[in-house]
């Protein structure tokens, strides 16, 4: 039903509500597979939404354990994002300038023709970070004072990044949501 109600908005080209999305949040979230623990990516993604979800999460006595933020600069972002093309079968990810694949936009794995992101090209990427700047960046401070957020230097490779993921979230217990 929720989600009916969230495409109403999306097909006349409206913003889903925030009370709407952080519902479906929470439904998703009660489901077996959440039961241990969970990791939201990508949401939320303004101090608005932030601030229903903390309380949804009060209430159902699960609060977040910790707030990942993955730092990098704003041509590394450019450079990692328009040069990203996915596998439509697999849905492996690769990087023509940081991790080719071995034939010329093949997939490694299963030969499938690589696919860009139409949002991927360097102008898109460069809106993004400017709606990132406004709207989430300020999610920082927000988690901050509630001594959640734990900052990850991401400009480095790919298994020093995961590495580094690790590390910051080892003295969690398991169970917790992040
Ligand atoms: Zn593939």
């Amino acid at each position: 039903m929720l989600g009916v109600r969230a495409r109403t908005y999306m097909d006349r080209g409206e913003y889903v509500p925030d009370e709407i999305v952080v519902e479906m949040v929470m439904e998703r979230l009660s489901e077996p597979d959440a039961e241990k623990g969970f990791i939201l990516d990508g949401f939320p993604r303004t101090v608005r939404q932030a601030e229903e979800l903390e309380q949804a999460l009060a209430e159902a006595g699960r609060p977040l354990s910790a707030v990942l933020k993955f730092s990098i600069s704003d041509e590394m972002a450019v450079r990692r994002l328009s040069n990203r093309w996915t596998c439509p079968a697999c849905k492996r990810t690769y990087n023509m300038e940081f991790k080719p694949p071995a034939q010329d936009a093949i997939c490694d794995f299963d030969g499938h023709e690589l696919e860009r992101r139409s949002d991927d090209d360097e102008l898109t990427v460069r809106r993004r970070l400017e709606v990132y700047r406004e709207q989430t960046a300020p999610l920082a401070a927000f988690y901050r004072t509630r001594d959640l957020l734990r900052e990850i230097d991401a400009q480095a490779r790919e298994d020093a990044v995961t590495a580094r993921t690790i590390d910051a979230l080892a003295d969690l217990e398991e169970g917790d949501g992040a």
